[in-house]
């Protein structure tokens, strides 16, 4: 029955999922590493939305993956990868530590696990939010890396300040600072620093998770308009065009493809100066 109900989902997939065209620019991260600059996030889904979501994904030709021990979906974002039959090499899947685990011990083994639910090998760990315990996690982050068990590690919510301090106890350089970034909140200010130090800057919540108005924004639509695309496509290729990964999260196969496909088509300097022009510093977060 299980077997039948699974068969019947993939099934489904392939209608409402179909392959997209559309070609994901990479970026080269400091440890000579590439990443896809658009990926899927699964926050706030359940294992089994995780499978789902990962699994149209996949099909629709997403290879960027990002989940997170807080998220409790791991295992089911790499059975998704495992039934997708593509090969792990061509699929780049991070997670992250859950920084509450404040000793050595508690941190170890909460990386183990992830490894354990994740095959063994995760292409991206990153801290999750900085903590006081921080400098010793990252340490071990390092550890882990140099024994081949990440192929590299990174840092979320940090602010450059934050970055730069771990950066000065680094021995391996964090290669990616994950966070909040969308039209209202656009942090002009710190990308160039994160750039300036070699930290590519990957958006989450880049619609606001759809929280924010912003599918509903005058200028987003009037630009949308222009190209024949929707809102959400135009901020994507905002993010794309700025040089920012950017990982949206949907259930809807159709939200994924159509999310999928702000990568064939490019903004010009006008649009983009318009989008800047929308930021508010309004942080959804605050973080
Ligand atoms: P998001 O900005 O990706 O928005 C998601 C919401 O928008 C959902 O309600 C979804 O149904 C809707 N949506 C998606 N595509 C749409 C479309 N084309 N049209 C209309 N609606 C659409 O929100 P998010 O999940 O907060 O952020 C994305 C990912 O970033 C997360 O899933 C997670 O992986 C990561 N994240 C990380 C942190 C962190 O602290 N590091 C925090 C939040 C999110």
């Amino acid at each position: 029955m299980k077997k039948f109900k699974s068969l019947l989902f993939a099934a489904a997939l392939s209608v409402l999922a179909g392959s997209a065209s559309a070609e994901v620019p990479s970026l080269t991260l400091n440890n000579g590493m590439k990443i896809p600059q658009l990926g899927c996030g699964v926050w706030e889904l359940s294992g089994e939305d995780a499978y789902k979501s990962v699994s149209a994904a996949l099909k629709i030709g997403y290879r960027l993956v990002d989940t997170a021990q807080y998220y409790r979906n791991e295992a089911e974002v790499y059975q998704a990868i495992v039934d997708s039959g593509i090969p792990r090499g061509e699929i780049f899947l991070m997670s992250k530590l859950n920084p509450h685990h404040s000793t050595e011990s508690a941190v170890r083994q909460a990386l183990d696990e992830s490894l354990k639910k994740l095959g063994g090998y995760i292409d991206l760990m990153i801290i999750h939010w900085p903590t006081s315990a921080d400098e010793m996690q990252w340490k071990i982050l390092e550890e882990y890396q140099k024994a081949g068990k990440f192929g590299a590690i990174g840092l979320s919510n940090y602010h450059p300040d934050g970055a730069e301090r771990i950066l000065k106890i680094a021995t391996v350089k964090p290669v990616l600072d994950q966070i909040e970034l969308h039209p209202y909140y656009s942090r002009a200010d710190e990308v160039p620093k994160l750039t300036d130090m070699g930290v590519v800057t990957q958006a989450w919540s880049p619609l606001g998770a759809g929280r924010q108005g912003l599918f509903k924004d005058p200028v987003l639509l009037e630009i949308a308009a222009k190209h024949g695309k929707t809102a959400a496509q135009v901020i994507l290729a905002w993010d794309l065009k700025r040089g920012v990964v950017t990982i949206p999260r949907s259930r809807n196969p159709a939200h994924l493809k159509e999310n999928f496909e702000s990568a064939d088509f490019t903004l010009d300097d006008e649009d983009m100066k318009k989008i800047d022009a929308l930021n508010r510093n309004d942080a959804i977060w605050g973080i």
